[in-house]
C-alpha cells in the first residue's frame, strides 16, 4: 500500500497521519476544521477538499471521527468513491451497532473493512506507540497491519465485526470503575488517618492492585508521573471518560445485561462532568467524591 486517505485530523488524527507522512506514506487528508487541515499540512499531509477527494486513489482509509454518526455520513461517501478493495479501517471510539453497520456497508460495497479503536491517547499517537484493538475479518487485518505497526505497538485482533469497538468499551468500563474504587479508598484512608505512601504500599502489592493504583494513582506522591502531581491536567480527560462509560451502558442496554456499576460510574462521571471536571483528567474524579471543587 502506497496511498492513504486520513479523515479527522484532530488531537489523534493529526499526529497519526504525521507518523504515516514520516514513514514514507503519501497520505491525503479531509477534516472540516480548518486549524485541524493546517496543522495537518504543517506535517507533510497532503490536504484535499473533499471526502471523496481523498479517498478515489487511496488504498486504504483511515478515519478518527469523534462518534458512530460522523463515521456513518463519511461512509456514505468514501464507499462510493473508493476503489472496489480498499481497506477501510476507522479508528474512532464508537458504539458497536454503528460499527457493525458500517463494516455491513463497506462489504455492500466489496471493500475490506476493520474496527480498530485505540488506547494510549495524544502521547501515544504523537509517539507511534498506540494499542490497537481490531475487530473484522482476518484478511482486513492482515492487510492493516503495516499501517496499523507504523502508528502503534501493539495490536490485537479482538475477532469479527464490532468486536475492536467491544473491547474498547468493555476495558474502559473496568477503567471507569477501577479509578472510582480507588478513588474512594484513598479518601476513607485519608479519614482514618492513613496516609497515602502507606496505602499505596500496601493496596498496589495485595489483592486491590490494578491499574489506576499502580499506574495512575489519583492521589500525588506514589505514583510521579500520574496527573494527580500536575494538577490533573489530562491524561484522559474526564469527558472523554465519559463518553465511553456512555456507549458502554448503550451497549449494556441494546444487548440485554446488566452493569450496575457500569451504570453507577457513568453517573458519578456525569456529575463530575457537569461540575466542571469535563476539562480534567478522569482522575480528578477524587476532588468531586471528597466534595472539593
Ligand atoms: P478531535 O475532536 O480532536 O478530532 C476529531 C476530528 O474529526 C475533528 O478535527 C473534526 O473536525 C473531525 N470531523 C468531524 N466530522 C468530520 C467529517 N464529517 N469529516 C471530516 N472530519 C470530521 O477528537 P480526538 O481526540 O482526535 O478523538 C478522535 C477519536 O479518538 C474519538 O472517537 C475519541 O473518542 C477517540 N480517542 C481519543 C483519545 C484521546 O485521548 N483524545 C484516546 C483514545 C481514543
Amino acid at each position: 500500500m502506497k496511498t492513504v486517505a486520513f479523515i479527522g485530523l484532530g488531537n489523534m488524527g493529526g499526529p497519526m497521519a504525521a507518523n504515516l507522512v514520516k514513514a514514507k506514506y503519501s497520505v491525503k487528508g479531509f477534516d472540516l476544521s480548518e486549524e485541524a487541515k493546517a496543522h495537518s499540512k504543517s506535517q507533510g499531509v497532503d490536504i484535499v477538499s473533499s471526502v471523496e477527494e481523498a479517498v478515489t486513489t487511496a488504498d486504504a482509509v483511515i478515519t478518527m471521527l469523534p462518534a458512530g454518526k460522523h463515521l456513518l455520513a463519511v461512509y456514505e461517501g468514501a464507499l462510493k468513491a473508493a476503489k472496489a478493495g480498499t481497506l477501510f479501517i476507522d479508528c474512532s471510539t464508537i458504539d458497536v451497532d454503528s460499527a457493525r453497520t458500517a463494516h455491513q456497508a463497506a462489504t455492500k460495497a466489496s471493500m475490506l473493512s476493520l474496527d480498530a479503536p485505540v488506547s494510549g491517547g495524544v502521547g501515544g499517537a504523537t509517539a507511534g506507540t498506540l494499542t490497537f484493538m481490531a475487530g473484522g475479518s482476518k484478511a482486513a487485518f492482515d492487510k492493516a497491519q503495516e499501517l496499523l505497526s507504523v502508528m502503534g505497538g501493539k495490536i490485537v485482533h479482538c475477532g469479527g465485526d464490532g468486536n475492536g469497538q467491544a473491547a474498547k468499551i468493555c476495558n474502559n468500563m473496568i477503567l471507569g470503575i477501577s479509578m472510582i474504587a480507588s478513588a474512594e479508598a484513598f479518601n476513607l484512608a485519608e479519614k482514618l488517618g492513613l496516609d497515602h505512601q502507606a496505602l499505596f504500599d500496601v493496596a498496589s502489592t495485595s489483592s486491590g492492585q490494578c491499574w489506576s493504583i499502580n499506574s495512575y494513582c489519583p492521589v500525588p506522591g506514589p505514583v510521579p508521573t500520574s496527573p494527580a502531581n500536575n494538577d490533573y491536567k489530562p491524561g484522559f480527560a474526564a469527558a472523554l471518560m465519559l463518553k465511553d462509560l456512555k456507549l458502554s451502558q448503550e451497549a449494556a442496554k441494546s444487548s440485554g445485561v446488566s452493569t450496575p456499576l457500569g451504570a453507577h460510574a457513568e453517573e458519578l462521571y456525569q456529575l463530575f462532568n457537569n461540575e466542571g471536571g469535563a476539562t480534567t483528567d478522569f482522575s480528578g474524579i477524587i476532588k468531586f467524591l471528597k466534595g472539593e471543587k
